[in-house]
């Protein structure tokens, strides 16, 4: 079989049936062999997503990340002997459960691989992103295979992009690869990078010591992120520290990436939505918590659904995000396929804190919307011998410690859940863990309990 692409600009409708039937050639290879979804599959169902009836994949009850981390290796099609070229091993990228635990491997083969050049493709048309770019990929190397680092280099080979990678990290194995972070900075401004693609708070970071050693980067336009919320401050942060080290204006382009997609949802400009760039290749849907989906512009859980894959084949998957979808071609681009209009975090994130149900997430949205807040990091403490009650507890990167900003945050999120939380400010750069990404929400309870059973 040959991949065609499709227009992105056609009628929302002929995109859906376009969609749907391609869509039917993979339940028909998941009915001969997908190892978990041949046991569930309707057998009519690959005929009615044939004839265009898209609402036939309602039937499917919802795949969640546990489900998939509990036997990763069933998600994996078997080899079609008639097609082998398709399903060669490529690349393996890996991802964990929602509740931390054991990794699981995402399967990549050699037509998975083309369609992951594809779907970069897109997403630098639809970001902007050039041929005659230069990229610095600020992404670590991980421990395991994990898609940003490898799919920055890709996108920059398909584009015709040159790109330089900082190679920070600390998984290097005892291999002399690694570079420190004064060599990465140094790097940046050797380089002379048009775009810096990394994790939000890791490019600040460059960013910071850029400026900070009276260093230039007179090429930058772009900076292109992901791997975390790029909040509101993030972005005044980044946007003014990249013009700061430029000279010229700076845009700051958020992706929502997924290591099921092994690509992200990009936006054409700030504010006009994470738009799918591949709908050829994935689908996405909004569902409520019976999994049943919910109109354009309603708030519900996200799911992906892959369209024409070999490797790992997820139907009807929920990656744990609150979002706001729409299918209307965008009105900047004119592309349709599917688009997120909000991102209204993570789905499930509740906790009992003294008693009542707290969500952590909207503690997270209350903290990144008080001005001024940079690294955070909100913990949960459980009684000791000094306190009575659970705490809730904020802890702030700022080598200041303003008072005023103690109390506007303790304001916020006391008006968001009902809780007034302590607030705490500790050195610049002390959240950071080794791999260059704060761990944004600590349990200590949970902590505590595991250490007791060690
Ligand atoms: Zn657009």
């Amino acid at each position: 079989m040959t991949f065609t692409p499709f227009d992105l600009r056609a009628d929302p409708e002929d995109l859906r049936r376009n969609q749907c039937r391609r869509l039917a050639a993979t339940v028909r290879r998941c009915a001969q062999a997908h190892p978990y979804y041949k046991r569930r599959l309707d057998p009519g169902l690959a005929d009615r997503l044939d004839g265009g009836r898209l609402d036939a994949l309602h039937d499917l009850a919802v795949t969640t990340k546990d489900d998939f981390v509990a036997d990763a290796d069933a998600f994996r099609l078997r080899l079609d002997p008639d097609a082998a070229e398709e399903y060669v091993l490529w690349d393996v990228a890996c991802t964990a459960g929602t509740s931390g635990g054991p990794l699981a491997s995402i399967y990549q083969t050699s037509y998975d691989f083309r369609g992951i050049l594809f779907a970069q493709q897109r997403m630098a048309e639809i970001r902007g992103m050039r041929g005659d770019d230069r990229i610095m990929n600020l992404y670590p190397l991980t421990p395991q295979p994990h898609g940003a680092w490898m799919r920055c280099n890709h996108a920059a080979a398909v584009i015709g992009a040159a790109v330089v990678n900082g190679m920070s990290g600390s998984a290097s194995m005892g291999f002399p690869i690694d570079r420190r972070f004064e060599d990465v900075v140094s790097l940046a401004a050797t380089s002379s990078p048009t775009v810096l693609w990394g994790v939000p708070s890791y490019v600040r970071k460059v960013l910071q010591a850029v400026a900070g050693d009276g260093l230039r980067l007179p090429d930058l336009r772009m900076i292109a992120v992901s791997g975390e919320p790029c909040t509101p401050q993030l972005r005044r942060d980044l946007t003014a520290l990249g013009e700061q080290c430029s000279g010229k204006p700076v845009e700051v382009s958020d992706s929502l990436g997924a290591s099921e997609l092994q690509a992200g949802l990009v936006e054409c400009a700030h504010g006009s939505g994470h738009h799918n760039p591949a709908p050829e290749l994935f689908m996405l849907e909004s569902l409520d918590a019976q999994g049943a989906p919910v109109g354009d512009g309603d708030e519900g859980l996200l799911a992906i659904t892959h369209v024409d894959r070999r490797g790992t084949v997820l139907l009807r998957y929920l990656l744990g995000d609150r979002v706001v979808l729409t299918h209307e071609p965008c009105p900047r681009c004119g592309l349709g396929g599917g688009r997120i209009l909000e991102h209204r975090g993570r789905a499930g994130t509740r906790t009992k804190i003294r008693g009542s149900l707290v969500d952590l997430q909207s503690v997270s949205a209350a903290v990144e919307g008080v001005r001024g807040v940079r690294e955070y990091q909100i913990r949960i403490l459980g009684p000791d011998s000094q306190r009575d009650l659970d705490e809730l507890q904020v802890l702030l990167e700022d080598d200041e410690s303003e008072d005023a900003l103690a109390t506007r945050l303790a304001d916020a999120v006391t008006t968001a859940v009902g809780i007034r939380p302590q607030v705490e400010f500790v050195a610049s750069g002390s959240l950071s863990g080794p791999a260059l990404k704060v761990r944004r929400i600590v349990d200590e309870r949970w902590q505590a309990a595991a250490d007791r059973k060690e």
